[in-house]
């Protein structure tokens, strides 16, 4: 993006010259969410739209800067949102906007700003686990591997190779920015030397090159609690990876996904099944075992059930994960006709069918000699 081509930052969020820093910040918000390239996965446009949006809002929501571009444009040169670190930069905002609300959405990738020598927290990690619909009922103990940053042993986490330490990086007194004159104007930028992070190490740590963390498998254990539902996430607080100099573990989650059931469909807590039952058992009244999540259970068919009737059966549903009240199991009947009948039942099916005076047709062959 040439500087000539930039649009007005107003323009790009949408708000007049005069809008206040909460219109701003609303006006950035809508447009982030609309273009983060998580919603819009290899989407270029998208893409540049966001950080365009980014550029604007981190120019705006600073009164300094605001003022500068207000009085002097783009010819102020601007914060660039070109490479990389740029677009981390634009993620650092939204942490600050967002907060943990938005969790879900950004993970961990919004980090606040401060002092850039304080310690990084730790990723969030998330895993899938799928489970079956009896497992939903019961509740269910899994244990998984996962890999994960921990900190490295040969540096203590420190990232500084034999002999060498963390130094306080020299060309931004530890501050991880450098300001740059440009003109009448001193603008800010990540220290190109440290990153951003403030230090420096002469000699890195030579098995974790000086990241101060190195991947590696842990076994976790968690307890799935009745009534979990797909999309349901659970968070293992302290178990996702390891912070850096000092800075707290990350969370770990792990999302849970119900496997269809052969038999059953779920409906909230409720289970539902349909199952066939024999007509004469529908027409005479008795009862027919039906199947349950955990086992089966006794079914009175009243006589003259017809086919479809929906029975509910209390509690026999799944457990309620906040309260534990179990939901019912709603049976739909479906009555079956009788096919591959013997020559007795045909004979009987036919005398009844008479009686009630229905045009059954006559079986053939074995009737031809029997009167009626
Ligand atoms: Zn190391
Ligand atoms: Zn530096």
């Amino acid at each position: 993006m040439s500087r000539t081509e930039k649009r007005d930052y107003y323009e790009v969020l949408g708000v007049s010259r005069n809008a206040s820093s909460e219109e701003i910040k609303k006006a950035y918000r809508k447009l982030a969410l609309k273009y983060h390239p998580d919603k819009n996965p290899g989407n270029h446009e998208a893409e540049n739209n966001f950080k365009e949006a980014a550029e604007a809002y981190a120019v705006l929501s600073n009164p300094a800067e605001r003022a500068q571009y207000d009085q002097f444009g783009h010819s102020m040169g601007g914060r660039g949102f070109t490479g990389f670190e740029g677009f981390q930069d634009s993620f650092r905002d939204f942490g600050e906007i967002f907060g943990d609300l938005f969790e879900d959405f950004f993970g961990s990738r919004g980090r606040r700003r401060g002092d850039p020598r304080e310690g990084e927290r730790g990723a969030d990690l998330q895993y899938s686990i799928e489970i079956n619909l009896e497992e939903v009922l019961t509740g269910k103990e899994v244990t998984f591997e996962i890999h994960r940053l921990e900190e490295c042993e040969e540096c203590r986490g420190s990232g500084a190779g034999p002999g060498s330490k963390r130094e306080t990086c020299g060309d931004c007194r530890g501050l991880g920015q450098v300001r740059i004159t440009q003109g009448f104007f001193s603008i800010s930028r990540t220290c190109p030397r440290c990153g951003g992070r403030g230090e420096w190490i002469a000699k890195p740590c030579p098995v974790c090159k000086g990241q101060a963390r190195k991947e590696k498998p842990r076994r976790i254990n968690v307890k799935i609690p009745a009534g979990v539902d797909t999309g349901s996430r659970l968070k293992i607080s302290g178990e996702g990876e390891a912070g850096v100099r000092g800075g707290v573990r990350g969370n770990l989650y792990v999302l849970i996904h119900v496997r269809p059931h052969e038999l059953f469909q779920r409906m909230g807590n409720d289970i539902a099944c349909e199952w066939a039952i024999p007509f004469s058992i529908a027409a005479l009244g008795g009862s027919v075992d039906v199947p349950l999540l955990d086992g089966s259970m006794e079914l009175k068919i009243p006589a003259g059930t017809q086919n479809g009737k929906v029975f509910r059966l209390k509690d026999k549903g799944v457990a309620d994960v906040q309260s534990s009240a179990r939901g019912d199991a709603l049976i739909r009947v479906l009555i079956q006709v009788p096919s591959h009948l013997s020559d007795e039942e045909k004979k009987l099916l036919y005398q009844f069918a008479k009686l009630r005076k229905e045009k059954a047709e006559e079986p053939k062959g074995f009737f031809g000699k029997i009167k009626f």
